[in-house]
C-alpha cells in the first residue's frame, strides 16, 4: 500500500461536478479580475475569522504577497527590524527583507516548534516596527505574551496565519488578534485553492483599505496612483473555486484532528511514542493540523525507509533562517538558535489529509516502528 504525503484527489472528486459549475460560472460571466466571486469570497471569509462581524477580508494573490503587502501598508521600510521566528517557511523573513527591513530572529518553542514568546518580547527594540509570529502547522502561537508587549510598545502584529485558518487560540480565531492576519490558499493548505491566492484580513479599516489599493499598483480612482503597490489581486477563478470548499472546511479539520489523534494512540500502541517526540497540543489551541509532523534523532534514516516502502513525508523545514545562504548578511551562526536547529534536524511530516484511512495511518506507524527499531 502506497500512502501519498498528499492526496488532493480525494478531495476533488467527491466535488468535482460543483467545483466545476463554479468554474463555468466564471467564463460565462467573462469577470476574470475582481467582480462577485471576490466580493462574496471575502465576506465569507470575513464572518469565519470574525464572527462579531468587525473584520475586513482582502483577497490577495498569495500568503506571500498577503504578508508583503501587510509590511507595505504597515508602511515598514530601510532600517527597521521585524520580529520572527527563524523556524518557518521562507516567505515570513523573505518579505522582511523584499521592503527593505532587517529580520530581527528568534528561537522557537521545543514542544510546539512556534515563536518563543519571552525570545520575542526580549528582541523588541527602539527599531522594531512589527512582530511576525507564525501559527506553524496548523496550531497558533502563544499570542497573549506577544499582543500584550506589542501593544505596550506601540508594535503591530502581523500573524502569520498561512498554515492555520480556523485554527483557535482561547478561543480567538487565528489571523483575528494581531493587526493583520495572513493566509495562503497554496493547494497543500487546508483550505487550498486550484493555483495561488492569499488573504489578509484586519479589523482596522483604514489598513483594509491600504491593502485594497497596494494590491492594485495603489490606484485611486483607475490611472491615478497614490502609492506604489502591485498586482497582488486574487483571480475570479480562484476565489470560486475557494467558495466551494470553504462550506467543508470546519469539517476537513476536524478530520485531521481525529487523524492526528489515531497517529498518537498508533504511535501508543506500537510502543514507540517514547521514541518519537509526537505533536504537542498546546493548551487552549485547537490545532487544525495542516502538517502532522513528528521528531526522530534518526530522521533521515527513517524518512528513507518510509520512502522505500511508498510512503511519502516531507521535511518541514529543513534549514532555518539563520543558516540561509540569503541572510548571511545578517550575521548568524550555527548554534544561534539551537531549538529551531534542532528541530530542523529531527521533523518529519507525515501524511495527514482527511481522506487518510485508518489502514493507511497504520501502514505509516508501523513502518516508522520498524525504522526506529532498527
Ligand atoms: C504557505 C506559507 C506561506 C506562503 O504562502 P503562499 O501562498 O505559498 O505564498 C507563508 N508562510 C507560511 C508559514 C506558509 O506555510
Amino acid at each position: 500500500m502506497t500512502v501519498p504525503l498528499l492526496d488532493l484527489e480525494g478531495q476533488y472528486r467527491p466535488l468535482r461536478a460543483d467545483l466545476l459549475e463554479a468554474i463555468t460560472r466564471v467564463c460565462d460571466s467573462q469577470r476574470f479580475i475582481g467582480g462577485p466571486e471576490v466580493d462574496a469570497f471575502e465576506r465569507e471569509v470575513a464572518s469565519l475569522v470574525g464572527p462579531a462581524g468587525d473584520v475586513h477580508a482582502v483577497g490577495l494573490s498569495s500568503g506571500t504577497d498577503a504578508l508583503l503587502v501587510a509590511l507595505m501598508a504597515l508602511g515598514v521600510g530601510p532600517g527597521d527590524e521585524v520580529i520572527t521566528p527563524t523556524f518557518s517557511f521562507f516567505a515570513t523573513a523573505g518579505c522582511v527583507v523584499r521592503v527593505g527591513a532587517t529580520p530581527k530572529l528568534v528561537d522557537v518553542d521545543p514542544r510546539t516548534c512556534n515563536i518563543d514568546p519571552a525570545a520575542a518580547v526580549a528582541a523588541i527594540s527602539p527599531r522594531t516596527r512589527a512582530i511576525i509570529p507564525v501559527h506553524l502547522f496548523g496550531q497558533c502561537a502563544d499570542m497573549d505574551p506577544i499582543l500584550d508587549a506589542a501593544k505596550t510598545a506601540g508594535i503591530p502584529v502581523i500573524e502569520d496565519a498561512a498554515q492555520a485558518i480556523g485554527a483557535t487560540y482561547k478561543g480567538r480565531q487565528a489571523g483575528s488578534m494581531g493587526t493583520a492576519g495572513c493566509f495562503s490558499f497554496f493547494p497543500s493548505k487546508n483550505l487550498g485553492a486550484f493555483g495561488d491566492g492569499g488573504l489578509l484580513a484586519t479589523r482596522d479599516e483604514r489598513l483594509a483599505h491600504e491593502v485594497r489599493l497596494l494590491r492594485n499598483h495603489g490606484a485611486e480612482p483607475k490611472y491615478v496612483h497614490k502609492r506604489v503597490g502591485g498586482n497582488f489581486r486574487l483571480d475570479a477563478v480562484q476565489a470560486a473555486v475557494l467558495r466551494v470548499k470553504l462550506p467543508h472546511l470546519a469539517r476537513w479539520s476536524a478530520a485531521r484532528r481525529r487523524n492526528a489523534d489515531r497517529y498518537d494512540r498508533l504511535f501508543r500502541e506500537h510502543g514507540i511514542a517514547d521514541r518519537i517526540m509526537l505533536p504537542v497540543r498546546a493548551p487552549g489551541c485547537e490545532h487544525i493540523f495542516n502538517q502532522y509532523t513528528i521528531r526522530v534523532a534518526n530522521r533521515d534514516a527513517v524518512r528513507a525507509h518510509l520512502a522505500s516502502v511508498g510512503i511519502g513525508t516531507e521535511i518541514y523545514y529543513p534549514v532555518p533562517f539563520h543558516l540561509q545562504e540569503c541572510f548571511a548578511p545578517l550575521g548568524h551562526r550555527r548554534g544561534d538558535f539551537p531549538v529551531a536547529e534542532s528541530i530542523a534536524a529531527e521533523t518529519l511530516a507525515l501524511p495527514i489529509y482527511a481522506e487518510l484511512t485508518e489502514s493507511q495511518q497504520a501502514e505509516v506507524v508501523s513502518a516508522i516502528a520498524k525504522a526506529v527499531s532498527a
